[in-house]
C-alpha cells in the first residue's frame, strides 16, 4: 500500500473542508473494510485518507417524529444489536446479521457499505423496499435524496467531490411483514449471488427489491403493481416472481452464472413474498435467511 497522509477531524465541517482542500486526491474513511482493500490492491491510491470515526455527530440510531435515524459512524453490529432495527426494521436487521463475519461487521458501517456502491452490497435491497432517505452534506450546504436516486452505476454515486454522507433515515411504517434474502455460496464472509427483500402493508401493498442481479439494487415495480391491493396466493406470488425477473439484468461472475441468478431469483421472490405476508400475519421476528 502506498503512503498516504491521516487526517481525523472532529466534526463534518472540518471534514468537508479536508475534502474541498484534497479533492479526488482524497477518500473518506469509516470502517475500512472496503477502503483499505481496495488500497492494497492498488485499485485506488489516495494521497490523503479522513477518517470519520472521531466526529461524534455521526454516531446515532434513534426513532423521532416517524423516522429510525441511523448516523454514518454505526457499524453493522451496533445495528443488529439495536431492538429498534429488529422490531422496526426486520429485512436491514436481517442484511446486517449476513454481512461477512463478527470481526468486519464490529467495525464495518451501513453508510459505508452504501458509499462503496457495489452491486452485492448488502444493504440496497432493504432501504429500497422501505424508501430510505440519505443525508448528504458538502460545501453548498446538506441535501436528502432518496436511496433509490443514490446510486448511478458500479462503485457509481450521486455523492459530489466534496460530500458525504452523514447518515439516513428509514420511515417508520406499522402492520407489515418483510424480508432479506441473501443468497451466498457458503456461510460466512462471502459477497452475495444475489439478494432479495420483500415488504408488504396490510392494505396488501408489495415492495420488491432485488440486488447484485443489476449494476445497482432495482424495484420490480412490474411485479408489484400486478400484485397492488391482491390477497398474495401460490399462485400470484408465483406470477409475480416472473415478473420480477424484467426488473433484473445479471452478469456471470465468479460467484455466479448469469443463468444460476436468474434462477435462483425467480425462487427468492417468491419465497420473500409468502414470508413477508406470513410475518405480517403472524408476528414473526426477523430471522436469517440465506440460501446456499
Ligand atoms: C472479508 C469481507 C467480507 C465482506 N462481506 C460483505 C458482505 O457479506 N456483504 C456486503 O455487503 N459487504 C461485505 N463486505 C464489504 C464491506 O465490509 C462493506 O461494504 C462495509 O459495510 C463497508 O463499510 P466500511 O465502514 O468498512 O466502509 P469503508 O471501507 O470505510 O468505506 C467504503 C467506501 O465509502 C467511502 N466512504 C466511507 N464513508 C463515507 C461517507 N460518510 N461519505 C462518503 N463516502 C464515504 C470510502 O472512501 C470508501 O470508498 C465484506 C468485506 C470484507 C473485507
Amino acid at each position: 500500500m502506498d503512503n498516504f497522509r491521516y487526517i481525523k477531524p472532529s466534526t463534518v465541517d472540518e471534514a468537508i473542508s479536508s475534502k474541498r482542500e484534497y479533492g479526488k486526491k482524497a477518500n473518506f474513511l469509516l470502517g475500512g473494510t472496503d477502503l483499505f482493500i481496495a488500497m492494497d490492491k492498488g485499485v485506488i491510491t489516495p494521497e490523503v485518507v479522513i477518517d470519520l470515526k472521531g466526529i461524534k455527530t455521526l454516531k446515532y440510531l434513534e426513532e423521532k417524529d416517524g423516522a429510525i435515524f441511523i448516523g454514518a459512524a454505526v457499524t453493522w453490529t451496533e445495528l443488529i444489536e439495536s431492538e429498534i432495527i429488529k422490531k422496526m426494521v426486520p429485512a436491514l436487521w436481517e442484511a446486517a446479521d449476513l454481512v461477512a463475519s463478527v470481526g468486519v461487521r464490529n467495525t464495518a458501517t451501513l453508510v459505508g457499505n452504501l458509499c462503496n456502491a457495489v452491486p452485492s452490497l448488502e444493504s440496497g435491497a432493504p432501504l429500497y423496499v422501505r424508501d430510505a432517505v440519505v443525508f448528504l452534506e458538502g460545501k453548498d450546504g446538506k441535501r436528502e435524496v432518496s436511496v433509490k436516486d443514490f446510486f448511478t452505476g458500479v462503485k457509481r454515486t450521486v455523492l459530489k467531490d466534496d460530500e458525504l454522507m452523514t447518515g439516513l433515515k428509514i420511515p417508520v411504517v406499522k402492520e407489515f411483514g418483510e424480508v432479506y434474502i441473501k443468497m451466498g455460496r457458503y456461510e460466512g464472509e462471502d459477497l452475495a449471488q444475489a439478494g432479495v427483500s420483500v415488504f408488504v402493508d396490510k392494505n396488501n401493498n408489495y415492495k420488491i427489491s432485488l440486488s447484485a442481479v443489476a449494476v445497482t439494487p432495482v424495484r420490480a415495480t412490474k411485479a408489484e403493481d400486478f400484485l397492488k391491493g391482491k390477497k398474495l396466493t401460490d399462485e400470484l406470488a408465483a406470477e409475480a416472481a416472473e415478473l420480477a425477473l424484467e426488473a433484473i439484468a445479471p452478469i456471470s461472475d465468479i460467484r455466479s452464472s448469469k443463468e444460476y441468478r436468474i434462477h435462483m431469483c425467480r425462487i427468492m421472490v417468491k419465497r420473500g413474498l409468502i414470508a413477508s405476508v406470513s410475518r405480517m400475519e403472524t408476528g414473526v421476528p426477523a430471522l436469517s435467511t440465506r440460501l446456499i
